[in-house]
């Protein structure tokens, strides 16, 4: 099982009919309105992929094993995280028309970030003896997206292993501000333009064709045509290398933003390689198939915010932009574990 399966409208459609119980219609409704919200930039498959992630409708293979707490995305169900609690909150009783119960909730974290874990009824008993600085494992826990917070909820089903023995979570109790090397994962509503090292994940919504531009061969800085010749302002004239921008828009169900790819992060989300991104220079017919095999798919970028300042609104520069994969997660969490 890798990346994104691609999965068409009607398939979205018949999901959201079946797990949520919405018409045929009711469906269609909020696709347009969606498709209106965003001014067109989007085709009804984003729109009807970004309705499916804010109903919690998983269209991707089910996924369990261990997952670094940045790479959880909402509606996974089965998830498996390892973490240090930094924080257990109170028990709470509730007592509505439709049921009564307990609530219960910690936060716990790991070297990418921290997620409040959430249990319901008896499960709250375990949390009677938790205490800041406890190593938790979770087992079968599902993703829910809460005032834009993902949280891990517990059901009966689920695990909660105290102190499992012979793992450790490299967070120190001390530092609240631990994660400054590790981008932090936020939802695009959150983001500013101060974030210098932040990591969004979302859906490709609209993807526009890359602009190329000559640089110098040598410093990669711009070259100028002069006439019929390239020029470096330190190197002269130079046969030009290319380098080029690619710039596509991530909806993550809370809002939208452009991201800027240059060069190699647009290789990346292309998967393609130079050369081979070079051809669109010559052919831009070519890139309508290429945005086609775009939208609908779900990135995760990190980088920073940046105000562009002729159209007020903050853009995202992507510094390194993947398909997440959480099998490639888990080996790589394995493979940490035998070092
Ligand atoms: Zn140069």
């Amino acid at each position: 099982m890798v990346d994104i399966i691609k999965i068409q409208y009607e398939q979205i459609s018949k999901r959201l009919q079946q797990e949520v119980g919405l018409t045929e219609q009711q469906i269609e409704e909020k696709v347009n309105a969606k498709v209106e919200q965003l001014s067109g930039l989007i085709s009804k498959e984003g729109a009807a992929h970004i309705i499916a992630n804010e109903y919690g409708v998983k269209l991707f293979e089910q996924q369990s094993g261990k997952l670094q707490i940045s790479n959880i995305l909402s509606g996974m169900r089965n998830v498996e995280v390892l973490g240090m609690v930094r924080a257990v909150y109170e028990v709470r009783e509730f007592n509505t028309e439709k049921r009564s119960g307990k609530v219960g909730s910690f936060l716990i974290a790991d070297e990418t970030g921290p997620v409040r874990i959430v249990l319901w009824g008896n499960q709250t008993d375990l949390m009677r003896d938790l205490k800041e600085g406890f190593i938790v494992k979770i087992k079968g826990g599902y993703v829910k997206e809460n005032s834009g917070r993902k949280e891990i909820h517990l059901n009966e089903r689920a695990d909660l292993i105290i102190n499992p023995p012979g793992e450790t979570v490299n967070v120190s109790l001390s530092s609240s501000g631990s994660y400054a090397s590790q981008s932090i994962r936020k939802n695009i509503s959150d983001l500013n333009e101060n974030d210098a090292n932040v990591e969004i994940a979302g859906t490709i919504v609209q993807a526009f064709e890359p602009k190329f531009f000559e640089v110098c061969p040598q410093c990669k800085k711009r070259a100028r045509q002069r006439e019929d010749s390239f020029h470096c302002e330190a190197h002269g004239q130079v046969i030009p290398d290319y380098s080029y921008v690619l710039n596509v828009f991530v909806d993550d169900g809370t809002d939208n933003i452009r991201v800027v790819c240059f060069s190699q992060t647009a290789d990346q989300i292309l998967k393609k390689t130079k050369d081979e991104v070079l051809l669109l220079k010559d052919s831009p017919q070519l890139f309508s198939s290429v945005q086609t095999e775009l939208l609908g798919n779900v990135i995760k970028a990190s980088g920073r915010v940046t105000k562009n300042a002729m159209f007020d609104r903050l853009e995202f520069v992507a510094r390194n932009a993947t398909y997440p994969d959480p099998e490639t997660e888990l080996q790589k969490l394995k493979a940490e574990v035998v070092k």
